[in-house]
């Protein structure tokens, strides 16, 4: 059987990064956070190896610097994240010089091309029928989360400044509907709360973030497109150019600091929610035509619901 790896970020060397099921973490190169990528049969142990020596010539560098503690994979599960968290623009530019030498010493493995598995036929083909249980849950999260065309979406929110019990339920009650609705984001301007906090969890085992009041220090001038939805514009998916590495400096919800370096899908996830406590959808940050279909999708859906 061949292995299906999930991108999920971008090294300092700029190959994809993928976490095998036995947690081991694969770089695949001309991937990019989102694809999923089919290793050829046999080809595993070349990743593998190919892997070792891109962290090999990472770690040759010096110690990677990690100026803030990973947020969301505890220190045992961290070693895809030493490269993706490595964050500052001067250090990014130096581990790049040194993972490319290294690539092109690595170059003579002659590792095969991955292939990138179409994502949608995949799941048609294997995914089975949604638990009904579950498909429950997200229908009655839904409800309550505030749909596009609702002015409190446009709004810009005011700052957080009581961090007391109210704040920490809303919280928790937010990361409730987040996970019932199988998001990986909501914003309180989704629940008709306008207020700067936001909560995020990317992959299944990460422990759910509440960001409050967060200041976006530093993106990088990398960018990539890459497709998002949207729990309050439900159906509907576009493509969206964002840096590919951001710097955050929020409060919990207990009012304590917290920088967050991300890459990949979470620093995407960050900047998605940021939008929404500064009332931008991603209907207002992809190309025109897009949006235009969008909002033509929308419109049939309406009808649909209403003749129902
Ligand atoms: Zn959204």
């Amino acid at each position: 059987m061949s292995d299906v790896v999930t991108i999920t970020g971008i090294a300092a060397g700029g190959e994809g990064v993928g976490r095998l099921a036995d947690g081991r973490a694969v770089f695949v190169p001309s991937t990019a956070p989102g694809d999923r990528v089919r290793l050829k049969d046999g080809s595993l142990a070349l990743y593998r190896k190919f892997g070792r020596a891109v962290l090999g010539a990472v770690e040759g560098a010096g110690p990677a610097r990690v100026t803030a503690p990973c947020p969301h994979y505890s220190q045992d599960r961290c070693g895809g994240c030493q490269l993706q968290h490595l964050g500052y623009e001067a250090q990014l530019a130096a581990k790049r010089a040194i993972v490319g030498d290294a690539l092109r010493r690595i170059g003579k493995l002659d590792l095969p091309d991955p292939e990138v598995v179409e994502a949608v036929e995949e799941e048609s083909e294997e995914q089975p029928a949604p638990d009904p249980q579950v498909e429950a849950r997200r229908m009655a999260a839904l409800s309550f989360i505030r749909r596009f065309g609702d002015p409190v979406l446009k709004t810009k929110a005011p700052p957080v400044d009581r961090f007391d019990d109210t704040l920490r339920n809303q919280v928790g009650r937010m990361a409730g509907l987040m996970a019932d609705a199988l998001g990986v984001g909501l914003a309180a301007p989704q629940l008709g709360i306008s207020q700067r906090v936001f909560v995020y969890r990317v992959g299944r085992d990460a422990p759910v973030l509440a960001l409050v009041n967060p200041e976006v220090e530093w993106t990088s001038d990398d960018e990539e497109p890459f497709e998002e939805g949207c729990l309050s514009i439900p159906g509907v998916n576009v493509d969206v150019e964002r840096p590919i590495h951001v710097r955050v400096r929020a409060l919990d919800e207990e009012g304590e600091e917290r920088l967050v370096e991300a890459s990949g899908l979470e620093a995407r996830v960050i900047q998605h929610e940021i939008d929404h406590l500064d009332g931008v959808l991603i209907l207002d940050r992809t190309t025109k035509e897009q949006r235009r279909e969008a909002i033509r999708a929308l419109r049939e859906a309406e009808r649909g619901e209403q003749a129902a």
